[in-house]
């Protein structure tokens, strides 16, 4: 296989390793682990504690199965080795560094070599080129730069694939408006939340979406439902696609969707091996179950993860436009899960109700506060620019109907807030906020 990952390829072809057997894969894989668990073993103390607590040795890898023998890696093991506790070569071999934006709780810092940042680049400059992205186009990435990964992981995929990065980064957003109409970029990468704020710039300016040059957007880092994607697409006109990664296992472009199929993330396998756990008993689930995902990097030399356990809810798909398998839609964080009155409610859940009306926009919060024993979630919501003069009866009949489908679809009673346009604040740099909970200062 190794031979075949040399061969020269234009960026705009398929690798063969995209189209290759399950069989070649997962010869592949058990490779690549064999060689990772050594590597891990060898270098990093905490994890060969680890493995002698419970008995298992790098040997034990014989097939992929035996994967579920090893220990699992948490945040709070990261955590625990701050900075560089968990990675496997000197200090000195490190090309570069960046730390999570710390959503929940300290920040992680991953470390790259010169060869980890070659191989981030190309699983960047694949994940383009699922989206349709080709050599020549130019790529407007408004992804923040600096130690969030989104930025530079982002950029170097996008020189990789042969494409021209403007590397606008986030916020400024009526200059990033300006530059999308004079540079003329095909192509977008940002959070989908931050996309709106920019489709709502370009509306601001009267300019239509058939006018706008992108084609296609590549969304991640925070999770997104189809009422999002067909709103985004709507108002951008374009397609989009749902990229997803993380800073332990490598930054984004862990897995990212084809735009032919738009059916979930490719999990680029031969870099990544997925699994997905039962998130209480840690036993590994079949595909097709939902439960935990968890990663172990196969290629990885400076901070290689065994079992990284995500806390990202989703399930393991067949493969479809790829030889690779894929990811259902991130429900969410196991975190962000809010048990409302005994109900279990992902925020992305509330966002499918709200953008199933025309007459709601996609910026939306959800507010918990506590009435004694019981809690209490207000969503507060934005009339689109459209529906700017309804009348206090229109407005009511807005704020009841989506009362009513969340009753119906998600279980739980919930306050409407109705607001104009542009009241709630716009997260301009990294993920949106969507969650207030007052609950904790009373
Ligand atoms: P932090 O952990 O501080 O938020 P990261 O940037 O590493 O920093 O965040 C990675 C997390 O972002 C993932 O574990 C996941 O929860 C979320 N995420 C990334 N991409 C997506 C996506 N496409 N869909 C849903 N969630 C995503």
């Amino acid at each position: 296989m190794g031979s075949v990952m040399a061969m020269a390829y234009s960026p705009d072809d398929l690798e063969p390793i995209e189209r290759a057997s399950r069989d070649e894969i997962a010869t592949l894989q058990l490779q690549r682990l064999q060689w990772t668990l050594r590597h891990t073993y060898d270098n990093v103390n905490a994890f060969r504690d680890k493995c002698l607590a419970v008995g298992v040795h790098p040997d034990d890898m014989k097939t992929l199965s035996d994967l579920a023998k090893f220990p699992f890696m948490t945040k709070t093991d990261l955590r625990d080795h701050y900075p560089f506790g968990l990675f496997a070569v000197p200090r000195e071999q490190l090309t570069r560094l960046h730390a999570s934006s710390g959503t929940t709780g300290k920040p992680v810092v991953a470390g790259y070599t010169k060869q980890d940042l070659v191989n981030w680049a190309q699983v960047v400059a694949r994940s383009l080129r699922a989206a349709g992205v080709r050599a020549g186009d130019m790529v407007h990435n408004a992804y923040g730069y600096g130690m969030f990964t989104g930025g530079l992981g982002a950029h170097y995929g996008i020189e990789q694939a042969g494409c021209c990065v403007v590397p606008m980064s986030g916020g400024q957003t009526e200059k990033q408006v300006q530059q999308i109409i004079d540079f003329r970029p095909d192509c977008i990468m940002v959070t989908p939340s931050y996309a709106l704020v920019i489709a709502e710039a370009f509306e601001r300016l009267g300019i239509a979406a058939d006018e706008i040059s992108l084609r296609v957007g590549i969304f991640g880092a925070e999770p997104w439902g189809e009422g999002m994607r067909a709103e985004i697409e709507r108002r951008l006109g374009i397609d989009a696609v749902d990229i997803y990664g993380l800073t332990e296992v490598i930054g984004p472009g862990v897995a990212s969707e084809c735009v032919e199929t738009k059916d979930g993330p490719v999990i680029w396998e031969d870099h990544f091996y997925p699994e997905i756990i039962d998130p209480v008993t840690g036993e590994v689930l079949e595909d097709g179950q939902e439960g935990e995902l968890v990663f172990t990097s196969l290629t990885k030399e400076a901070f290689p993860v065994i079992r990284f356990r995500t806390r990202d809810l989703t399930r393991l798909l067949p493969p479809t436009a790829r030889s690779f398998r894929r990811i259902g839609k991130i429900t969410g964080r196991s975190d962000d899960m809010l048990i409302i009155r005994g109900v279990n409610v992902f925020p992305t859940q509330i966002e499918e109700q709200i953008l199933r009306d025309t007459r709601l926009g996609g910026t939306y919060q959800l507010v918990l506060t506590r009435e004694g024993p019981l809690d209490n979630l207000e969503v507060r919501c934005e009339l689109q620019r459209h529906a700017g003069n309804f009348t206090g009866s229109e407005r009511d009949a807005v704020a009841q109907a989506l009362t009513q489908r969340i009753k119906t679809s998600v279980g739980i009673s919930v306050a409407v807030t109705l607001l104009d346009v542009d009241t709630i604040p716009r997260t301009l740099i990294g993920k949106a906020k969507r969650v207030i909970d007052e609950r904790k200062i009373q």
